[in-house]
């Protein structure tokens, strides 16, 4: 099968909202004329970002999600897709398969796939998104103010302990290991919260490296410090299911791949939050304060002392 039939027949689905779709030499948009377009790129690397032999459905799914995680991070509604892939073969089923993925999800959330790439290579799949938000509204990370509270939705470290159990570093009950790799492998962008936070969070990021490194960047942008309450952070049932505490902890602080949203929000929102989290069945927990000072996150347990990242998060040129 050649590069223009695996084109045709996998990725061409109509793109009704675009004046030209998948098929040109370019796609043609019609962004809303009042509205800020906004732009992300992330790519997932075969071995670095997933592990080889991941299900292409769900690889399809994942590496749509993770990129409408950055626009729900910022408050944008999502609107169209471009798809870079380089592919070791053509192998239809597996195409099929991941094609099947990105499309469900694309849908879900009235994402249309207008465009992109497709060549031979190491698998690699490289994803742009387009979003909406109307300006002044975009939730910045350099808009945390001293006083604010530290929100984070949904529970943290699943994911981080799915790839740990999926590693055979941990063995996790069965039950609890189908949540995790879930987690790992078919994160659900919060699209629906990053929308309503608009106008209530003073500044958001998508976890995606672990709850301190990414709270970091909020951080260093805003200029302010922070202070977390260990016991008050997410856990799922599954992750205080894990015999081995110290690696759950490690998790929870620092583990990455959750794709929760992490924002700051004025202590008068919290009625606010507390009402939106009912409404979306998705918890949003209070886990801290931004502080003054420029200085890293500390996050201390209710004896007092802290509890400290073994390491700084997640960075792909540490090690
Ligand atoms: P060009 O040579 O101009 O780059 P291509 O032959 O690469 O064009 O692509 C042909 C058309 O198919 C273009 O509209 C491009 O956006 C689209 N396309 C290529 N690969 C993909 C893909 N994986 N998913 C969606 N659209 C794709
Ligand atoms: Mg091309």
């Amino acid at each position: 099968m050649t590069e223009f039939e695996l084109i045709r027949r996998y990725f061409s689905r109509p793109a009704p909202s675009a004046a030209l779709g998948v098929g040109d030499d370019c796609t043609l948009l019609r962004p809303a004329l009042d509205m800020q377009l906004a732009v992300s790129t992330d790519m997932l690397v075969e071995g670095r970002h997933f592990l080889p032999g991941t299900d292409p459905r769900r690889l399809g799914h994942k590496s749509l999600a993770v990129n409408l995680s950055d626009l729900a991070a910022m408050g944008a509604d999502a609107r169209w897709a471009l798809l870079a892939l380089a592919l070791p073969a053509a192998d239809e089923t597996w195409v099929a398969a991941f094609a099947e993925g990105f499309y469900a999800l694309a849908a879900r959330h009235g994402v249309e796939l207008v465009g992109g790439d497709t060549t031979r290579g190491p698998l690699c799949i490289s994803i742009t998104v387009m979003g909406q938000v109307p300006p002044g509204l975009a939730m910045q990370r350099d808009g945390a103010r001293v006083g604010d509270d530290i929100w984070v939705s949904g529970t943290l470290g699943d994911a981080a302990l799915g790839l740990t159990h999926l590693q055979g570093r941990v063995a996790l009950p069965e039950q609890a290991a189908r949540h995790c790799v879930d987690k790992l492998e078919s994160p659900q962008p919060r699209l629906e919260l990053g929308g309503r936070l608009r106008g209530l969070a003073s500044s958001a990021i998508d976890v995606s490296d672990g709850l301190v490194g990414d709270l970091g960047h909020i951080l260093a942008a805003s200029g302010v410090g922070a202070q977390l309450e260990f016991d008050r952070l997410p856990r799922s049932p599954a992750l205080l299911s894990c015999s081995d505490t110290g690696l759950a902890e490690q998790c929870l602080l620092a583990g990455g791949d959750d794709y929760e949203v992490l924002f700051t929000a004025a202590p008068a929102g919290r009625g606010a939050l507390d009402t939106l989290a009912a409404e979306l069945g998705l918890p949003l927990t209070r886990i801290g304060t931004i502080v003054a000072g420029q200085l890293p996150a500390r996050v201390i347990r209710a004896d007092g002392s802290e509890a400290v990242v073994s390491h700084g998060g997640f960075d792909h040129f540490a090690s």
